[in-house]
Formats: structure tokens, sequence, C-alpha cells
């Protein structure tokens, strides 16, 4: 047994499909969850005979491919977020992705400007407004978080979360470190709790009347509304009004979930075609229908929930490469303002 192959057997890598012979495989460690990823890999694998085995893991994916060296199996990365990418970058983990077909598919500001990663699905950090209480064109931008108006009336999850960190780094991109500094002193004087909890429980606290404005992702929404198991979440959602901010300027901070290419692949090639089959037209459809994302690749059509209830709407357009690199300082300036106490 090579060292590779008994990483691999350690690991207990699950494998679905199994048509293909083995040469023919690709090894994923992937931070998404199963319920999704995984009716993926397995049109993936009827499409192209590839077989597909994967780790799923909340954390430490990261580690564990640094620990491996190059002696890891690991093909592709699948991450919930841009930050663990850009992490993946940082600690030199990850090789480029050399696609024209990828680069046709995925638009130039949802990709890394190096090509060390890609997004394979979109989500806007929205503003959740309580019905009751916010009126429809009360707050329409994430500057206006600020205004002494919203006193003890926001809620989110802590600022160092990596999505909060994302929007943090986009203030700082558009405007400045200062001016995002005093942007976050203001919000935080704003904050009807401590940052505790998930997204979702951001929204059930506007309902419960804790807080009018709550900070969450996008496709959140989709997954109270149509929440069978928990049913409860169905009136959280109904609660309040999603507002997508900046529609009068850069449009509604966007992030991403993606994929990058581990540095010592041992099947690059099985690793790219996943990741172009990702972008494809079939793979984004169900991304959106299954987690209520939106394509990163234009002119897939939206699941009918987001078109019913998200209509169209501006979205930044900056290279996330640029919001992401600020990481550190938003990372920084949560510590400083003292946001999470
Ligand atoms: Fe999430």
């Amino acid at each position: 047994m090579t060292a590779k192959k008994a990483l691999l057997a350690g690991l207990a890598l699950s494998t679905l499909g199994g048509v293909a012979q083995a040469a023919d495989e690709v090894n994923i460690y992937s931070y998404r969850q199963e319920f999704l990823i995984k009716p993926l890999l397995e049109a993936f694998t009827e499409e192209t005979g590839i077989k597909a085995n994967v780790i799923f893991s909340k954390q430490g994916l990261l580690e564990r491919l640094e620990h491996e060296g190059a002696n890891s199996p690991a093909d592709v990365i699948l991450t919930s977020d841009v930050g663990p990418l850009h992490d993946a970058v940082e600690r030199d983990l990850v090789a480029p992705i050399q696609s024209d077909l990828i680069d046709a598919n995925v638009p130039d500001h949802y990709r890394s400007k190096e090509d060390k990663w890609v997004g394979l699905t979109a989500r806007s950090r929205i503003i959740y407004a309580s019905k009751e209480r916010v009126q429809p064109g009360e707050i329409k931008s994430y500057e206006e978080l600020a205004d002494p108006k919203w006193k003890d009336r926001i809620c989110t999850r802590s600022g160092k979360h990596s999505y909060n960190l994302s929007l943090i780094g986009s203030m700082i991109e558009h405007h400045s470190v200062e001016e995002a500094e005093q942007w976050l002193t203001a919000v935080k004087d704003n904050l009807a709790r401590r940052p505790q909890g998930n997204d979702r429980s951001q929204v059930k606290a506007v309902m419960e009347g804790q807080c009018d404005l709550a900070l969450g992702n996008s496709y959140y929404y989709g997954k109270m509304l149509t929440n069978d198991k928990e049913p409860e979440q169905i009136k959280w959602a109904k609660s309040v009004n999603l507002v997508f901010p900046n529609q009068d300027d850069r449009g509604a901070h966007m992030s991403i979930s993606g994929a990058a290419l581990a540095k010592h692949a041992p099947h690059p090639d099985a690793a790219i075609k996943l990741i172009e089959f990702l972008t494809s037209e079939k793979a984004q459809k169900m991304y959106a229908e299954v987690n209520y994302e939106f394509p990163v690749r234009p002119g897939i059509e939206w699941s009918s929930l987001l078109k019913e209830h998200m209509g169209e709407f501006k979205a930044d357009d900056i290279n996330l490469g640029d919001v992401v690199k600020h990481r550190a300082e938003a990372s920084r300036l949560v510590d400083k303002v003292g946001f999470d106490n």
C-alpha cells in the first residue's frame, strides 16, 4: 500500500457512485454540507464516470491538508464561504485552476485574480427588517446601520464570523480603514444585544421583538420559509422584509461558496473536471434549487422561491479578492471597537 493510499484509507473517504475505475477518481475535502454536495457529486459521477470520494467536516480540513503536506490525497477543497478559500491561499495549500471553461462560466469578480479559487454559488448579506416596526425604504444601505435612529435595534452574529468579516472587508475596500472603524463603532452602539447565535437566530430575535433589523445571508430566508422540520422558522421568515442594501449605488454585498484545487492534488485533471462540472448549467441549477443560493453563472434560471422573494437586485460586482484581502484588518477592527463584547 502506498503512503497516499494508506492515508486515504485512514481518512475514511466515503465513495459516492462507484462506477469508475480506481484510476479515475477525485478526492474532495468539503466544508459544505453533505445534503447539498452529495447529489451534485452523484450527478458528476454519472456524467463523467469519475468516482468522487469525499470527507465532510465543519472544521479542520485546511489544518489536515497542511499536516498531510505533499502526501495529501485531497484534490479539491469545497468551502461555504470565500474566507476559508483565502486562508487556503495564505497557507500555500492551493494550485492555480487553469480552465478556459471555468473562466467562461464564472464572472471575473467571483474568481481569484490568480485563479487560486473560484466561486460556485453566490449570496448576499442582506438586512432582515421587521415588517411591524420598520417601514419599507426606511433603511437602504449598510452605511445607514450606523445611524443613531437604530440605537438598540440591530441584531447580528459575532463580528468575527467569516460572513461579517467579508462585509466589514467590503466597507474597508469601498471606504477606508478609518471610515470602516467609525462605521463599525456606530453599528456596535446600535446593537440590541451582544453578538451571538447564527444568522437565523437574529431573524428569530426580530420576530420576538428583541431587535428590528438583523444581518443575515440571503439563502437563510429560503431555508426558514420552507422549513417543514422546524415550522416555527417559517414564522421567523414571515416576520421580516428583505432589504438588499445599496441599490442606489454600488449594490448589495455578495459572497460565495467555492472551490480550490489542492496544491498536491494526486488527480488534478479529474479535479478540474469536477470544478468545471460544478459551474455547468446542470450543477448551477441544482445548487440554487437545494440551497436557495444564486447561481454564479449568468443566464441560469433562478429557483421559483428566489424569483418570488428576491426579485432582481443590484449586486456589488467588486472582485471578491479585493474584499477578502481585508479579513485580517477587519478582524482587528472587530477587536478594537469591542464589537463582540
Ligand atoms: Fe451559511
